[in-house]
């Protein structure tokens, strides 16, 4: 997953945009990166690493201009390495064009042997590049022209910004695919124009939210003002729900709706559905609090922090290696035994993917002292790997995909495990069209696809496993 950020007409553009990635922290901690344009030229750094890392005032001394855009990367598509990271700048005959995506492709593969067969050479590994290569071949004059073009090729997921320079003049681009499935959100900071994956990064610099792109939208900001094009006639809208369920931050809005007040209703619909004698309620943090309190409320139980998190470490999922992972449960999470001792614990957690971190906090809790232990997920079971950018395994380490609910509750070791029902999830966010249950991407949990992979990329998929 990944989060962009785009700002233009501000004098300090590149600090700006660097405030707005430090608010999207959470969708990436591989690399950071920013182009801004000046009078025309445009600049990048990229690094790997935090944002906080990656920049510092001497790095963005070197970013002058008065429009940029950022992006912090953790890779779905293409490795995690250097040269993968974004924003990519490219020259073309017209100028140049920064671009910063969010989302997967899901016919990249495709697209890339037929580009290559016509003479494409690739820089990177990512998806990302392909829209490039494809714009540059679009036989368009004008840079939103190529862009149309382009993206009336590619499928899948993408919310995409892009910064271009033609002379002196910059244009800031903002685009959502024709399905929605990522999050990009439109703003105001006095006379500029400001587009973010989440709202929580205008909350930090102080823009006022205009608007969410519509699915299938470019808006195209320059000198003159905003304008709106659109990619297709009717979309068919289908936001990522795992948005909700796990990946935005709590202070979003997303469709319009707190995510903390829809992951507190999970936690709510999850008592109700899952019902259990205890003594406690405690969140696994960060990302299972909202959803644990809502559980509380609802079941009456007393809910405490049984559980402290080092924000010393980062999301220890992302880490792409397994070896860093399982050693980083215990390095990110620790017991509160004056919590658990002696008590019967509900503990919750947002979302049970591979099993070991829950497994881990089990026998945690059991060695702190509580007497049962029973776990509560504010989700279904994931059941199916995402390809549309969300960094899920393999079907193969998907535990639910080829366990049952019981067989789990083994595996790891609770009293007790329940999951919230698909139903009780789709209640708790809501529609974000006037049809209830619908408008949303649930594939992890139900395997309805609604977005075709390529035929290569489905073989590239099936050779990664
Ligand atoms: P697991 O050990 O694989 O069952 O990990 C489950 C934990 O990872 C839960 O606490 C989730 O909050 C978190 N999680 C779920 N999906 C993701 C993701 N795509 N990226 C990072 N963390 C995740």
């Amino acid at each position: 997953m990944c989060g962009v950020f785009g700002i233009h007409g501000h004098d300090e553009a590149a600090n700006i945009a660097y405030l707005g990635m430090h608010a999207l922290q959470h969708r990436g901690q591989e690399s950071a990166g920013l182009v801004a344009a000046d009078e025309g030229r445009l600049r990048r750094h990229v690094a790997m690493g935090l944002v906080s890392d990656a920049f510092n005032r001497d790095v963005l001394a070197t970013l002058p201009g008065s429009a940029a855009i950022g992006h912090v990367r953790y890779s779905t598509a293409g490795s995690s390495e250097l040269r993968n990271a974004q924003p990519f700048l490219f020259e073309y005959a017209g100028g140049s064009v920064a671009i910063a995506h969010n989302g997967n492709l899901v016919n990249a593969a495709e697209l890339r042997a037929e580009l290559e067969a016509q003479g494409s050479i690739f820089q990177t590994s990512s998806d990302t590049e392909v829209i490039v290569h494809l714009m540059a071949k679009a036989p368009q004059p004008d840079i939103v022209g190529k862009l149309i073009a382009a993206l009336k090729r590619v499928r899948g997921a993408y919310s995409l910004v892009l910064l271009t320079s033609d002379g002196p003049s910059s244009k800031l681009i903002g685009v959502r695919d024709p399905s929605g499935f990522r999050p990009l959100v439109i703003g105001r900071l006095k006379d500029s124009y400001v587009l973010s994956s989440e709202t929580c990064s205008f909350d930090l610099i102080e823009a006022d939210l205009l608007r969410e792109l519509e699915p299938g939208e470019i808006v195209v900001i320059e000198k003159g003002g905003m304008t709106s094009h659109k990619l297709v006639d009717t979309a068919d809208r289908t936001f990522c729900v795992f948005e909700h369920v796990y990946f935005a931050r709590p202070d979003s809005l997303v469709n319009g709706k707190s995510v903390y007040r829809a992951r507190e209703k999970m936690g709510m619909r999850l008592a109700q559905e899952a019902p259990v004698e205890a003594d406690v309620v405690i969140p696994v943090p960060d990302s299972g609090v909202p959803a644990a309190i809502g559980y509380a409320k609802e079941s009456g139980i007393p809910f405490e922090l049984g559980l402290i998190r080092s924000h010393y470490v980062g999301r220890t999922f992302i880490e792409p290696q397994d070896s860093i992972r399982h050693f980083g449960v215990r390095l990110k999470l620790s017991p509160v035994r004056s919590v658990v001792d002696g008590k019967r614990v509900v503990v919750v957690d947002d979302s049970l993917v591979r099993g070991t971190t829950s497994r881990k906090i089990v026998k945690m809790l059991r060695g702190a002292g509580a007497k049962e232990v029973h776990l509560r997920i504010s989700a279904p079971p994931t059941t199916h790997p995402c390809y549309y950018g969300i960094n899920t395994p393999t079907r193969s380490e998907l535990v639910a995909a080829s366990h049952t609910i019981d067989e789990i509750n083994t595996y790891v070791t609770s009293d007790s495990l329940s999951y919230l029902s698909h139903e009780g999830m789709m209640a708790a966010v809501g529609s974000p069209t006037d049809k209830p249950g619908q408008g949303y991407c649930s594939a992890c949990f139900t395997g309805n696809y609604p977005v075709a992979l390529g035929q290569a990329d489905l073989v590239q998929l099936r050779r990664a496993r």
